[in-house]
C-alpha cells in the first residue's frame, strides 16, 4: 500500500547523521547547558509522581515562558520541538484548499509540513541579497494565503529580515503570519514585540539552538489566546511529558549564560567569515549561528566530500530551492571551527 499523495520526504531535508569528529551540520550549540542545570532538574524530578499523566496544558512551563517574554500563560503553546509546534499550527489552520506562502530559499520543513497536511504552498522568490523584497508584497497579499511563513534569521541564509518588511506583512496579511525565530537570539529585534497589536501573528521559538537543549525536543509559540487554545486542543492529549515540562522551566533560569554564549558564537562567526573570505569564498553575511558560503570555482558537493574525508561534516544545501552551489556551516567551538577552517585551507591549497 502506498502512502497518501504528497507525503514523501523532500530531497535534502534530512542531514546525514554520519559518525565524524567535527559535526557542524545542524546548527546546535557547541556547548551543553549551563552548570547546575542537571542538578536542578534532578531535584525536581525526584518529587514527581511518575505514575501520573503530565499536566495537559503544561501550566507551570507556559507561565515561565510567558514571564520570560512579558506575556500571559494563555499566549503560549508548547510542543516537542518547534517543528511539532509548526505541524500543530498547520493541522489547525492549514489543510485541504488552504494555502501557505513561503519565501525561497528558506527552511525546508515549512513546505514539508504543508505537504504533510495537504496545504498548498505558494513560493515567492527572495532578492539576490536573500531578503524578502517589497516588490513581491503586492502579489503576496493578492494571493490571499491563509498562512504566511517568515523565517528570521532565515535558515539556511542567516539573514534577518528588515523590521519594516515584517511589520508591513503582519499589518496587511489576510490570514495568519508565522514568524519562525529559531535563531531569534541572534536578531536585533523580535516580532514578538508586535503581538499585542496583531492577533494573527504567531512567533515560534525553540530550545534546540542557543538554549543548548536540542536533545530535549522542546519548542513553543507565542500568539493570541484564542489561537493558543485551538493548538492545545489539536495536540494529542498529554503530548508534553512531565520531564520536559520541568527541564524547560529550569532552563529559562540561565538567560544570562545564554546571552554570553550568543556573544561567543558571534565572535567565532566573524572569525570564520573573515577566513572564508580570505580563502576566496563568497560569504552570505550571517546574523545567526551558521554561515552560508560558496565558491565560483569549487563544486560544493566536492567540497562537502573533501571536508568529510577530513572528519568535518557540514550541511550540503545544494538541493534546497534557489540556493545553488553553496554549503552551510554551523558555528561550533573555537577548536571545531579551526579544524573546519584548516581542512578547508588544505582543500583549497590542493585544488590550486
Ligand atoms: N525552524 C528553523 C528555522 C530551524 O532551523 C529548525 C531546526 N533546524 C527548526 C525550526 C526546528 O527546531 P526544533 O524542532 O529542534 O525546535
Amino acid at each position: 500500500m502506498l502512502p497518501r499523495e504528497g507525503i514523501s520526504i523532500q530531497e535534502g531535508y534530512h542531514s546525514p547523521q554520519v559518525d565524524v569528529e567535527i559535526r557542524l551540520n545542524t546548527n546546535e550549540s557547541p556547548e551543553g547547558p549551563n552548570e547546575g542545570f542537571l542538578e536542578a532538574v534532578y531535584e525536581e524530578i525526584k518529587a514527581l509522581s511518575w505514575n501520573r499523566y503530565p499536566d495537559r496544558r503544561a501550566r507551570l512551563l507556559s507561565k515561565a515562558i510567558a514571564d520570560f517574554h512579558n506575556l500571559e500563560p494563555e499566549n503560549v503553546f508548547v510542543a516537542n520541538g518547534s517543528n511539532e509546534v509548526l505541524q500543530t499550527i498547520l493541522l489547525a489552520y492549514g489543510g485541504h484548499k488552504r494555502r501557505a506562502a513561503i519565501f525561497e530559499p528558506t527552511y525546508l520543513l515549512h513546505s514539508h509540513i504543508c505537504n504533510l497536511t495537504s496545504t498548498n504552498v505558494i513560493a515567492f522568490p527572495r532578492g539576490e541579497d536573500f531578503l524578502i523584497q517589497k516588490s513581491v508584497l503586492g502579489d503576496l497579499f493578492q494571493a490571499k494565503p491563509e498562512i504566511i511563513f517568515i523565517c528570521s534569521p532565515n535558515n539556511p541564509t542567516g539573514r534577518v529580515e528588515d523590521r519594516e518588511i515584517i511589520e508591513e506583512i503582519v499589518a496587511n496579511a489576510p490570514g495568519l503570519v508565522i514568524v519562525d525565530e529559531a535563531y531569534g537570539q541572534f536578531s536585533p529585534f523580535s516580532a514578538a514585540d508586535l503581538l499585542t497589536s496583531h492577533k494573527s501573528l504567531l512567533v515560534v521559538k525553540t530550545y534546540s539552538k542557543t538554549w543548548a537543549l536540542a536533545g530535549l525536543r522542546l519548542g513553543y509559540v507565542l500568539c493570541d489566546k484564542e489561537i493558543a487554545d485551538v493548538l492545545w486542543e489539536v495536540a494529542l492529549p498529554y503530548h508534553l511529558d512531565s520531564f520536559k515540562q520541568i527541564a524547560g522551566r529550569v532552563a529559562l533560569g540561565a538567560a544570562a549564560q545564554m546571552d554570553e554564549r550568543v556573544k561567543r558564537l558571534i565572535g567565532e562567526r566573524e572569525i570564520i567569515s573573515e577566513r572564508l573570505t580570505s580563502l576566496g569564498f563568497d560569504v552570505v553575511p550571517s546574523q545567526a549561528n551558521f554561515i552560508l558560503f560558496g565558491s565560483t570555482t569549487l563544486d560544493a558537493k566536492y567540497l562537502w566530500n573533501e571536508l568529510l574525508l577530513r572528519n568535518v561534516l557540514v550541511r550540503d544545501v545544494t538541493s534546497f530551492p534557489k540556493i545553488g552551489n553553496k554549503l552551510r556551516v554551523t558555528v561550533g567551538s573555537h577548536g571545531e571551527n579551526q579544524s573546519f577552517l584548516n581542512a578547508l585551507t588544505d582543500i583549497v591549497a590542493a585544488s590550486n
